[in-house]
């Protein structure tokens, strides 16, 4: 990227709010003069939906991330159910997933009259486990009721999923193979950015995630020519080549053109904010070592550290020793799927998924942004070691 095209950062020290879990407002900050302009030029215009942001961030997702086509949607949760509807995927398919995820990424798969198959994670990078991910499939095939028909693959807290082992799986078993990235668009795996590791990656731009917009978005990327112009399609009520052709069942699922201006304020930032969470994860780490579990940082990859997340015992108290220090934390999650009572019946019950349980119980996200300033980095690490005590 051209470094003359990165914005100037205005961090006035004494007004920027970087104690903020998730660092939204001081980001607003340090980027206004990029991200105002962008949103006013809409107002102007007036083209709110389908505008020439659209297609023009379309084209600069694509670019950053390597993907031949990108297509932006109203949410993550669209962005997970438009590539399923595309591959005609429904009743009597059996579509595999981590228990230990966001709620959306199970639920698209109900919303489409297949099944959820709950799949553990594996215990130090929370991805979805292969080994037992290839132990599901065998299970629904040889009970014969269900076609093993797609796997949606969390890269959870921004740490993309081993998707050399899930390729090969999905590859074997002739299945769709989605990596839901909604947590980790801008990390990247052997010098590639998430985008292209998977047949179909989703994103989304809830304003927590890593790229976030000021309301709700989301983007599709692939390869596959076909595919991405059956979502563009899907995107609009499944329209036709004629304004009012409609060729199949779709949705109402664009991104607004004022989220699409916001996200090309921002996105030229992203990887200098990577690069910033980068540094505080290894501070974090150097820090919390000793007293906590902290995260995996496998070779070659890098996360986009949508969440720094440690493993303590007595979590519950840690978590309100720190809330008395002033330092807000997060849970990530405390319930695994299957133990949903929306998805139960589609589960084994509790001691079935053992590593997402125990998860559930000890995980503890803490503070993270690009625009933490060391004195505050430092009070959060040293108020957590006192709060593990
Ligand atoms: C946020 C999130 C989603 C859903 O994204 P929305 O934009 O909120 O619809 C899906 N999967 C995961 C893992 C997420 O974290």
């Amino acid at each position: 990227m051209d470094s003359s095209a990165l914005p100037e950062f205005v961090l006035p020290e004494a007004e920027v709010p970087d104690l903020e879990f998730a660092g939204i407002a001081a980001q607003y900050q340090a980027l206004k003069a990029h991200i105002a302009p962008r949103m006013a030029a809409v107002l102007s215009h007036g083209r709110f939906i389908m505008g020439p942001e659209v297609g023009e961030l379309e084209s600069a997702l694509a670019d950053y991330c390597g993907a031949k086509h990108a297509i932006t949607v109203s949410s993550g949760t669209d962005a997970l159910v438009a590539p399923l509807m595309a591959h005609g995927i429904g009743a009597g398919d059996a579509v595999f997933v981590p228990a230990f995820t966001f709620t959306a990424s199970a639920e698209v798969i109900l919303l489409l009259g297949a099944t959820p198959v709950f799949v553990d994670v594996d215990e130090r990078s929370f991805n979805i486990d292969c080994a037992n991910l290839q132990q599901q499939v065998e299970a629904v095939k040889r009970e014969g009721r269900l076609n093993p028909a797609a796997v949606i693959a969390v890269d959870l807290f921004g740490l993309p999923a081993d998707y050399d082992g899930l390729n090969a799986i999905a590859d074997r078993e002739g299945m769709l193979l989605i990596a839901d990235a909604a947590q980790s668009f801008g990390g990247v795996r052997y010098n590639r950015r998430v985008g292209t590791h998977a047949p179909v990656t989703a994103t989304s731009f809830f304003p927590a995630k890593p790229l976030g917009c000021y309301g709700d978005g989301g983007a599709v990327f692939t390869d596959d020519a076909d595919v991405a112009a059956k979502l563009r399609s899907i995107r609009v009520h499944g329209q036709g080549t004629a304004k009012y052709e409609v060729v199949c069942v779709g949705l109402n699922a664009r991104l607004d053109t004022l989220q699409a201006a916001i996200l090309l304020g921002k996105l030229p930032a992203l990887d200098m904010e990577i690069a910033a969470r980068n540094d505080l994860a290894s501070y974090y780490d150097a820090e919390l070592a000793d007293v906590a579990v902290t995260p995996l940082r496998p070779e070659g990859h890098v996360s986009a550290w949508a969440q720094y997340s440690i493993l303590v015992d007595d979590r519950d108290g840690v978590q309100s020793r720190l809330k008395d220090a002033g330092i807000p934390t997060a849970i990530y999650y405390p319930r695994p799927m299957h133990l949903q009572p929306a998805y139960a019946e589609f589960g084994s019950g509790e001691g079935s998924l053992p590593v997402s349980e125990g998860l559930c119980h000890r995980i503890l996200s803490l503070p993270m942004h690009g625009y933490m300033q060391d004195r505050t980095a430092r009070r959060i690490t040293e108020a957590t070691a006192a709060a593990i005590g």
